[in-house]
């Protein structure tokens, strides 16, 4: 472990940024993996020999054709927000983090960002706005997530049901990335590429910039709707999504007993109530209270939204935050993620409900897919006994047609994420022959020869 930090120190000429202080280097090989009762016990425990803090691609290409040489597994951090053990290293080696490369180099009047990986989406939302842009979407780890752990292990959030995922709708213009090879090169993914290197939880390469588009920015309102039913709430929520009347950037809607986790807030719930939470137009806010009220609901929030300062930050609850609630609520908690039918809807989330009861509180988030529809997409709040009965939570929502994308598997193939292409497989062929990028998360990758490397 000497040798490979006076190795490190040696390439990149700073002490300071080569970390080998226990519990700092076991700090930042830590994620959210603990929000799954499943991964919790496996990635206990796993952690990074080094930390290194490079500021630009250049020193990220020197630590990378170090360890290449030196045959050192290598796994990059942003803010370590993801909740699937993605930046928790597997094998040792290396924590390559990148929270010092975190120039915002440009906002175009294009409204393209052009920004180094390690910006924190918060801050980037904040600098667009000064420009009159905004995100497109965002996790509701917004304040400390980085743009780059967005884009290798995120999929969307608050801003989706108006602009899809980060990987809808060229969203990502494109990625400079760097190889794990003899001699690291810098490649541009622009366009269709671009998606070799998305959600691939960096095991195909560093992303050392990005060029993200953006979209004009809105006066927004935060309202908050009590509904006396689940069934209710959604009705009225489907009714705002899918009308493009509306403009919108969340559409929440909670079941009870889900409310009563968000302790903080709870003067904007109403016991054994279902509950909404929006972002909506400032200059439609009247227009939606008078729309909540006709079909039953009691506006208990409703004011004009101060961007990430406002208190209370509604967004704060919505997407994977409301799990965080549960979880803090009672850790017995754990979640699914679900894709609901557009149709059936209604009759799948009842089909649930007489299955699995109270284990099972429905979390509905709506989301603009790539062919443009307005569907329902659920994080439901599950309550875990054991793997086995999760699992058969898993299969019968895919028995009834609800998509999983299953929160609960530490690789790229098991998220449901993965593109059936290999697009993402065949580039950490091309730019990591020997599986040194993240090892272990790509399941179907099996190492070659470097004989075998092969050039772009
Ligand atoms: C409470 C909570 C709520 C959440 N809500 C959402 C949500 O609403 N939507 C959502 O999509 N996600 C959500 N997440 C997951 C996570 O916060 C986001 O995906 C976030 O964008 C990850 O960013 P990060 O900087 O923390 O990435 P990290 O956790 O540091 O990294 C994520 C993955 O990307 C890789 N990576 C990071 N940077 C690079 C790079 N420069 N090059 C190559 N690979 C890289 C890492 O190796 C890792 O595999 C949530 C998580 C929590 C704990």
């Amino acid at each position: 472990m000497d040798d490979l930090a006076a190795g490190l120190i040696a390439e990149i000429g700073d002490t300071a940024r080569v970390i080998t202080q226990p519990q700092i280097v076991e700090r930042l090989s830590r994620d959210f993996y603990w929000y799954s009762p499943v991964l919790k016990p496996l990635l206990d425990g796993k952690c990074a020999d080094v930390v290194v803090q490079p500021l630009n691609a250049k020193e990220v290409c020197d630590v990378l054709r170090y360890c290449y040489a030196h045959e050192v597994p290598v796994t990059v951090r942003g803010a370590g927000t993801g909740n699937y053990g993605q930046a928790v290293p597997l094998h040792r080696g290396v924590v390559l983090d990148l929270q010092r490369m975190d120039r915002i180099e440009s906002i175009g009047e294009d409204g393209v960002a052009i920004c180094e990986p390690g910006v924190r989406l918060g801050a980037l939302e904040n600098a667009a706005r000064e420009q009159g842009w905004e995100l497109r979407c965002y996790p509701s780890t917004i304040a400390k997530a980085s743009l780059g752990g967005f884009l290798a292990g995120g999929s969307g959030g608050i801003g989706s049901i108006a602009h899809g995922g980060v990987r809808d709708f060229n969203t990502v213009r494109a990625i400079e990335v760097v190889t794990m090879e003899s001699q690291p090169r810098v490649v541009l993914h622009e366009g269709q590429a671009v998606h070799d290197i998305l959600h691939a939880w960096g095991t195909n390469g560093v992303i050392t910039k990005i060029g993200f588009a953006l979209t004009p920015a809105v006066a927004w309102a935060q309202c908050a709707v009590a509904f006396e039913s689940l069934e209710e709430a959604f009705d009225f929520s489907e009714k705002i999504a899918i009308d493009a009347t509306w403009t919108k950037r969340l559409l929440t809607v909670f079941e009870w007993p889900i409310p009563l986790f968000f302790s903080p807030v709870k003067e904007v719930t109403r016991q054994g109530k279902a509950l909404i939470f929006a972002l909506i137009a400032e200059d439609q806010r009247a227009a939606f209270e008078e729309r909540a009220l006709a079909a039953g609901g009691e506006m208990t929030l409703s004011a004009p939204y101060m961007g990430l300062r406002s208190m209370p930050l509604l967004s704060d609850y919505t997407w994977n935050h409301t799990t965080l609630w549960a979880m803090k609520a009672n850790p017995a908690y754990t979640y699914l993620q679900c894709g609901f039918d557009a149709v059936r809807v209604r009759e799948q989330l009842a089909m649930l409900k007489n299955k699995f009861g109270s284990e099972f509180l429905h979390h509905m988030e709506w989301w603009k897919n790539g062919q443009g529809a307005i569907v329902p997409l659920a994080i439901p709040v599950v309550r875990f006994t054991t793997e086995e009965r999760l699992n058969e939570m898993i299969d019968f929502c895919r028995e009834i047609g609800v998509f999983v994308a299953n929160p609960h598997v530490n690789n790229v193939e098991g998220g449901g994420r993965y593109r059936e292409d290999n697009a993402q497989l065949q580039a950490k062929y091309r730019y990591d022959p020997k599986g040194l990028m993240n090892p272990g998360k790509m399941a179907t990758f099996t190492p070659r020869n470097a004989a075998e490397e092969q050039p772009a």
